[in-house]
């Protein structure tokens, strides 16, 4: 008898899984990855149903990056070879956002390179956002271009930004290992304006830089106090030209390990399938399906993904469905939300004032 049906019971409980048994599902045996994925797969299915929602990368601005982050084929230094160019102008930015939600994307994700927006960058971005918004009124818009300064949370939020991305990425204490040039207290920062602003907060990891699994679990409890409405698990692409090129230490079975660990954490979160999963997951892709509730559709930022359309037989061959524009990720029953009142008139315990 594994741990794995017992947590299943406590994630749909909603209660926050311990370290060990964090540490029992990423050091588990091979042997009863099957009774995890079984596991993992009751949460999801409670919560988001059969439903995959799909979500598309709009790269504006490639390369050329200040920051140092040795993970990125972006980064200063970089010489991997990836395509390079600055700002993209609006109408390609909207030619390329019409392609993934004709494929069926329910959120675009505009990215850009570098450690932050400028003000003037975030304000060349607000007609952008404002044309795809009125082109496609139920598509979710989510930004994602680094550490924000004052106000310009806010001010993406008017232009009509549904969501704000930035990652944690990995554990507070191996993040100088993985950049110098800012720090993890900055990300927290970040996705802290972001929620405040009224934008929902996304914000995951990448696995498969060197971290043990205590970083790992660190990494998810840091997420989770940060409280974000979507959590991307990323798979480490070593670039050749970046400081982690050769650092092949995922396996599917790991992979399957890493998404069942967040899915326990986020039990009514969505869980997304990002980059790296068709490098490491490779044929095992279909059973990640049934953890997470969400994936990146087509290219990533500097690398190729699936082709679009193998991703859409992927899900239905495992007996999935891709979720609609304007549909919620969240069950409609957040149970959660409905407190009976325990404190103040008639209690022994003193008003919420
Ligand atoms: S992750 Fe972002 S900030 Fe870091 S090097 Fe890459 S583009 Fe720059």
């Amino acid at each position: 008898m594994t741990i794995y049906q017992p947590l299943a019971d406590k994630a749909l409980r909603r209660e926050t899984p311990t370290r060990d048994e964090l540490c029992a599902v990423l050091s588990g045996s091979d042997d009863d990855l099957m009774d995890l994925v079984a596991a993992a797969f009751r949460v999801r299915l409670r919560y988001f149903g059969r439903r995959v929602k799909l979500n598309y990368l709009v790269n504006m601005k490639s390369g050329l990056c200040p920051e140092d982050c040795f993970y990125c084929s972006q980064r200063l230094g970089s010489e991997a070879e990836i395509v390079k160019y600055t700002w993209l102008k609006p109408d390609q930015t909207r030619e390329v956002v019409d392609q993934g939600v004709r494929a069926g994307a329910s959120r675009v994700c505009l990215v850009a390179s570098g450690r932050g927006p400028t003000d003037r960058d975030v304000d060349r971005l607000a007609p952008t956002i404002e044309g795809i918004k009125k082109e496609h009124p139920g598509v979710e818009v989510c930004a994602c271009l680094g550490l924000l300064s004052q106000g310009q949370a806010e001010r993406l939020r008017e232009a009509g930004v549904d969501a704000y991305n930035h990652n944690l990425n990995t554990s507070e204490e191996r993040y100088a290992d993985i950049c110098t040039t800012h720090e993890f207290a900055d990300r927290v920062d970040t996705v802290e304006q972001a929620k405040h602003a009224g934008l929902s907060p996304c914000s995951g990891l990448i696995a498969g830089m060197r971290e043990g699994d205590d970083d790992l679990i660190d990494a998810l409890f840091a997420l989770r106090e940060l409280g974000p409405d979507s959590v991307p698990v990323n798979f480490l692409m070593p670039f050749e030209g970046t400081p982690l090129e050769g650092t092949w230490e995922l396996t599917p079975q790991r992979c399957l390990r890493i998404l069942a660990a967040a899915r326990f954490v986020f039990p009514d979160v969505e869980v997304r399938l990002a980059g790296g999963r068709e490098i490491h997951l490779r044929t095992l892709q279909p059973l990640a399906l049934h953890i997470v509730n969400s994936l990146f559709l087509g290219d990533y930022l500097t690398s190729e993904g699936q082709a679009g359309k193998a991703d859409l037989e992927m899900i239905a061959d495992a007996g999935f469905e891709v979720q609609g524009a304007g549909e919620p990720t969240l069950p409609r029953e957040r149970h959660d939300l409905l407190r009976p009142r325990r404190r103040g008139a008639g209690t022994a315990l003193p008003p919420n004032a």
